[in-house]
């Protein structure tokens, strides 16, 4: 018997149902991975994310051959390339995690199409993204949870299942063929990269997260992100470990895993929230020249506040920006200078390594306003959280190289400094008090 394991965001070996089940069903199993040019036509093909996704293919090949197998690679519309390949090795099964966005469930439809009639069954299996599965749990008359406390505390209570072992063997059929592996950065992608990771952190950092987390100069949060967004990384196994590890850190870093469930849930019963408000606070978004300038001021990191831009520039470096930083940078594009927040989540999913539609939309969409947040209108000040996240100044010197003599927290205020100390520094683009006036009249507030 033969079978097929389409693997999407779920690049690992370790802890993987579908291919599990596929190799207990089978003597021989195909490996496949679809590179589906509709991705960057939808424009979710960002280099970063690019780049780190052909290390974890790599990888994930590498990994197979250790175990006598290989990684099968095709290239173009998914559903059609899965119906070749079984073709090609007359398989009897095709195997796949269940998706949870629009993108991936329409996926999952056409796949069910093309492989009626084929005499192939599809096995869709329960998501491996998340810790618990979207819509295993759901409060009553809904099907999903709109806030997070309730959603936390049943998820808290929910049985997980075992992690998984990853296989010993896997034998793949000589015949299928397979494209040329993407090229780009294997040091970064990739299962075993992560799988260390996931320990140096459990040994090294967990344990001082509930204090350090929002602390932005310190860097220390786990950086695991982009690899649960590819998969490389069970979010389950990741759970388990932390729990076991135990601690008031690894309970503050489990609920964190906890929001990324929460997100995954929401986007799963209401697909449309990638682009639509989830909950519309009739919002008339600034457009227009200026509005542009504002927002080209904020994507390039020199809107005058520091800690704005030090998170925009880290932003722009590393693909990457702390949790603290993208919840002062959105606050400020979408309450201060009052940009609709897709412009803000556009960027995003253009730099970030670990740009995630569930987390990154909905994330947007909560800081925003229109999104889960049961306080819709907080407005995030940037130099009260400059002060609190980066007492000493030390991120935004890092990021800011006009500031980097200034000493101490008045890097947080550079317009009280004489002129000749800002080096070029720009000045506000707008004023705190006018801007939260802007905002308190379009929300209705005043
Ligand atoms: P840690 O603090 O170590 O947290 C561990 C894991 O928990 C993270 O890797 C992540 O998977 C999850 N997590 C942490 N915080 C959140 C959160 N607020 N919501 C959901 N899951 C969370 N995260 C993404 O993975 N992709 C995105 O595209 C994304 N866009 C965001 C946009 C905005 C405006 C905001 C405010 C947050 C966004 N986040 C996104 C959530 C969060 O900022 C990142 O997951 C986190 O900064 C990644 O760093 P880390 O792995 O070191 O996190």
């Amino acid at each position: 018997r033969r079978a097929v394991v389409l693997f999407t965001g779920d690049l690992r070996l370790h802890d993987h149902p579908p291919l599990r089940a596929a190799l207990a069903a089978a003597d021989e199993v195909v490996p496949l991975f679809v590179l589906d040019p509709a991705v960057a036509r939808a424009g979710f093909d960002a280099p970063a994310r690019r780049d780190f996704l052909a290390g974890c293919l790599a990888d994930l090949d590498a990994g197979l051959r250790e175990r006598g197998g290989r990684l099968v690679v095709r290239r173009g519309e998914p559903a059609a390339e899965v119906c070749a390949v079984a073709a090609e090795c007359d398989a009897d099964e095709v195997h796949v995690a269940a998706a949870d966005s629009g993108f991936g469930q329409r996926r999952e439809d056409r796949l069910r199409v093309a492989l009626a009639g084929s005499g192939r069954r599809l096995h869709v299996h329960d998501t491996v993204v998340t810790a618990v599965p979207p819509g295993a749990l759901t409060p009553q008359g809904s099907d999903h949870f709109a806030v997070f406390t309730p959603y936390f505390r049943h998820w808290s209570a929910y049985r997980l299942r075992d992690t998984l072992p990853a296989p010993r063997t896997v034998r793949v059929p000589e015949s299928v063929r397979s494209a040329e592996l993407p090229a780009g950065g294997p040091a970064k992608g990739g299962e075993r990269a992560a799988r260390r990771r996931l320990s140096q952190w459990l040994r090294g950092g967990l344990e001082a997260y509930d204090t350090g987390q929002d602390d932005l100069a310190a860097d220390a949060t786990s950086r695991l992100s982009a690899h649960l967004h590819f998969g490389t990384l069970s979010a389950l196994e990741t759970v388990h470990r932390a729990r076991a590890a135990g601690g008031p850190g690894a309970d503050a870093f489990v609920r964190q895993l906890c929001w990324r469930d929460f997100n995954r849930q929401l986007l799963a019963a209401r697909t449309g929230v990638s682009a639509a408000d989830y909950r519309t606070r009739h919002d008339l978004w600034r457009s227009g020249r200026a509005a542009d300038a504002d927002a080209a001021a904020w994507r390039e990191g020199r809107t005058g506040y520091p800690l704005v831009d030090a998170a925009m520039r880290q932003l722009l470096a590393e693909g990457w920006m702390h949790n603290r930083g993208r919840l002062v940078v959105a606050s400020f594009l979408t309450k201060t200078l009052y940009v609709d927040w897709r412009v803000g989540a556009r960027h995003f999913l253009d730099l970030l390594v670990d740009g995630d539609i569930a987390n990154n939309q909905l994330n947007w969409q909560w800081v925003a306003g229109t999104g889960t947040d049961t306080r819709p209108n907080r407005v995030l000040n940037p130099v009260l959280q400059g002060r609190r996240n980066d007492p000493d100044g030390d991120y935004v010197r890092r990021w800011v190289p006009e500031l980097a003599a200034v000493r101490g927290p008045a890097v947080h205020e550079p317009w009280k400094l004489p002129e000749k100390d800002r080096k070029g520094y720009p000045a506000p683009v707008v004023a705190l008090p006018d801007a939260l006036d802007r905002f308190r009249q379009a929300r209705g507030l005043r």
